[in-house]
């Protein structure tokens, strides 16, 4: 069983060498590579990399350009991943690589994916109550009952990987898309380390990115392959009240009643607009899914 290990690293360049001996130490008794992605780093960390690269094979370095953040860097990392098995795991040695074996035997037990959940997580509460509160949030939008969706420990089967989409910086709802299609997902405790070198790379712009890409997971599980079903029916609904609305004026007009004042007119004429809107903008959606080609079924045997 070949395993592959993705380490998504940004400006960790004090982290890299003692990452890596951990990482070795542990790996020792399987068949294995790892695939550092740096993500645009402008300190050390690529050449420290290239540096050990050059004396283990086993070690493979992508570059990027610039800066892409870590759901680029990981879909780099898994589009390049041999493995049968892929581990992703964090760079700032906030994760212990000594807990994979844990991973891959709960692989075993018949999960395909396996989220960490770092139980007593070591950072800032700044950062933990947010989390808690996009969690629950979240389980709660997509019914995936995991307690640390964005934990950077994970491991996959291959063909997990192969039928998601990462980008953007959906890889924070990775457990949640894995789940829709029907994967089924396992969670072990792992114990989580204060970051010692290096900053944290996310601040709190990232609650407001973090609930824009919580819409886009949810109305892509929900609807994405039938927007007309969410748009249609709401475009329905006002076009019909707007419709009512209006036919009631012209029965008061006709009865000599002077309309051009209510409120009501003004809101008949904005629910009957509205309502062609959203109901164009369902179709909208149908006609450019239409033209996608791709399967969105999953054939297990
Ligand atoms: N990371 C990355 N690209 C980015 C930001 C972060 O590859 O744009 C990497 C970073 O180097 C680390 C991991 O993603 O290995 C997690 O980042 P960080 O520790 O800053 O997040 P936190 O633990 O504070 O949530
Ligand atoms: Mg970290």
């Amino acid at each position: 069983m070949n395993i592959s290990i993705v380490i998504p690293v940004y400006n960790e360049e004090k982290n890299i060498i003692i990452l890596y001996k951990l990482l070795k130490s542990v790996l020792s008794k399987y068949q294995y590579e790892m695939i550092f992605v740096d993500d645009g780093s402008v300190d050390n960390t690529s050449s420290v990399i290239k540096d050990i690269s050059k004396k283990d094979k086993k070690v493979k370095l992508i570059s990027f350009q610039r800066n892409y953040g870590k759901s680029d860097a990981l879909s780099a990392g898994f589009d390049n991943a041999k493995g049968d098995i892929i581990i992703t795991l964090d760079g700032d040695l906030q994760d212990n690589p000594k807990e994979i074996p844990r991973f891959i035997e709960k692989l075993n037990q018949g999960y395909d994916l396996v989220v960490g959940w770092k139980f007593k997580r070591k950072d800032p509460l700044t950062k933990i109550i947010p989390s808690k509160f996009f969690n629950l949030l979240t389980s709660f939008l997509t019914k995936v009952k995991i307690h640390d969706m964005n934990c950077g420990f994970k491991a996959y089967k291959k063909e997990v990987i192969k039928n998601i989409n990462v980008y953007g910086e959906l890889h924070r709802y990775i457990p949640a898309m894995a789940f829709w299609r029907g994967y089924k997902i396992g969670e072990i405790k792992v114990k989580h380390y204060p970051r010692r070198y290096g900053k944290s790379k996310y601040g709190v712009n990232r609650l407001f990115k973090g609930l824009m890409d919580l819409i886009t997971v949810k109305f892509l599980m929900s609807y994405g392959r039938r927007p007309l079903h969410l748009f249609g029916l709401t475009g329905l609904l006002c076009f019909f009240l707007g419709i009512v609305s209006g036919l009631y004026l012209t029965y008061l007009w006709f009865k000599g009643i002077v309309i051009g004042d209510r409120p009501l007119l003004m809101l008949a004429v904005l629910l009957i607009v509205l309502g062609v809107q959203f109901i164009s903008l369902g179709l909208l959606g149908d006609m450019i899914i239409s033209e996608n080609k791709e399967r969105n079924y999953i054939i297990k045997k």
